[in-house]
């Protein structure tokens, strides 16, 4: 079959190099004038692995996808870990029982982990949004506590509302973790490509059945010289808005390099109360870079703006998914298209589950 995948983010590369392998002829295009959409990457003088888009550090439990990028690249064994300043304090997060002991005195501390012990049991992840419903009056001060100092202002920068405005999984993807590992991910396999996302990318595309089109474009006429197209762009987009725009956030990044080696004691200090930026990132850590200088990034959250800025994040809520189902609706009608990707099924998808979904499509061609 002759195939057009419409955006060469990690969702079109996977697709495209699949159905590739399967013996069809692969048309790849993007907008953009680079590939890997939000994962895209670059080295910089000082040898450093900057993500444009922001941290993006790779975490799976999903068995085929790690096996089917680690056809493309060798990992960083990078086990990532977020600090966030609360009250002064580097803590780690999701907020644990180390978290516990490191904030409160230790009377105090020790009855919160008793507690947690008993309502939970040890290793449960709660979500903040759970811990604040248990009713018992420490367990309620507790969450009070996590709520206020790391959920609420962050969600209010990030989001532009509170925690309970939008679907539980949000905040749910950090819970609090009644344990002692102070890692941010729990997944199995976890890491970043040892020669960055974009290079991953590149020789994923690197296939005699695939040709890639950048700086093009999707325009709807393009589908009639294609058997099939698989689109992950905005799926409102496709269908001219005619239910209204799908939000999204956005965000802004300063990008600062300073003449030292290190910036900040980790790869990711999250500041949850203070300032407008919700963290700052520093990229050298990701893959263990040695060099005299150092870059950073500082993220400050904005609303999605059309011809301004870029889609990062759907806002998964109620509301939101009622309008995505209505354009969902008229995307099951169309025989000869497929959306999919973060902004063609407008799902938070990390990048384990974007490729994920990518390989299940390619299983139906
Ligand atoms: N979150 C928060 N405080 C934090 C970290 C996360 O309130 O210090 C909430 C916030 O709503 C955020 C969500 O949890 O959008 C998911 O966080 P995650 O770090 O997974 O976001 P991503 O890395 O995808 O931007």
């Amino acid at each position: 079959m002759n195939y057009l995948v419409v955006g060469c983010g990690i969702s079109g590369a996977t697709l495209g190099r699949l159905l590739a392998e399967k013996g069809h002829k692969v048309t790849i295009i993007d907008s953009r004038d680079e590939v890997a959409g939000n994962c895209y990457d670059y080295f910089d003088d000082d040898g450093i692995d900057v993500h444009k888009y922001g941290t993006h550090i790779f975490h799976t439990d999903i068995e085929p996808v790690w096996k089917f990028l680690s056809r493309f690249t060798k990992w960083y064994p990078f086990q990532h870990r977020v600090l966030a300043l609360i009250d002064g304090q580097e803590v780690p997060l999701p907020f644990n029982l180390n978290s516990i002991h490191q904030v409160f005195p230790e009377k105090m501390a020790a009855t919160l982990e008793e507690k947690l012990l008993e309502k939970f049991g040890f290793n449960r992840k709660v979500p903040i949004l759970e811990l604040r419903k248990t009713g018992d009056k420490d367990l309620q001060f507790l969450a009070d506590y996590i709520y206020e100092k790391v959920f609420l202002h962050y969600t209010l920068k990030q989001w532009g509302m509170k925690p309970e405005d939008l679907d539980p999984a949000v905040t749910g993807r950090v819970p609090v973790y009644v344990g002692r590992d102070n890692r941010y991910f729990y997944a199995k396999y976890q890491g970043i490509p040892l020669e960055g996302y974009t290079k991953l990318v590149k020789k994923m595309l690197r296939h005699e059945g695939i040709k890639v089109h950048l700086k093009t474009p999707f325009t709807k006429e393009m589908a009639e010289h294609y058997d099939h197209v698989f689109y992950t762009g905005p799926i409102d987009e496709y269908f001219d808005y005619k239910y209204g725009e799908l939000p999204y956030r956005s965000l802004r990044f300063d990008f600062i390099r300073f003449d030292r080696p290190f910036f900040q004691d980790n790869s990711v200090i999250n500041y949850p109360c203070n300032y407008d930026f919700t963290r700052i990132g520093e990229y050298k850590y990701f893959l263990g870079t040695k060099s005299k200088r150092t870059v950073v990034s500082y993220e400050y959250p904005q609303a999605f703006v059309r011809g301004e800025n870029e889609r990062y994040y759907p806002i998964v809520r109620d509301e939101n998914i009622a309008l995505y189902k209505k354009y969902r609706e008229e995307a099951d009608r169309e025989a000869k298209v497929t959306f999919f990707g973060r902004l063609g099924d407008y799902k938070y998808y990390d990048i384990d589950k974007s490729v994920n979904r990518a390989i299940e499509i390619a299983s139906q061609y």
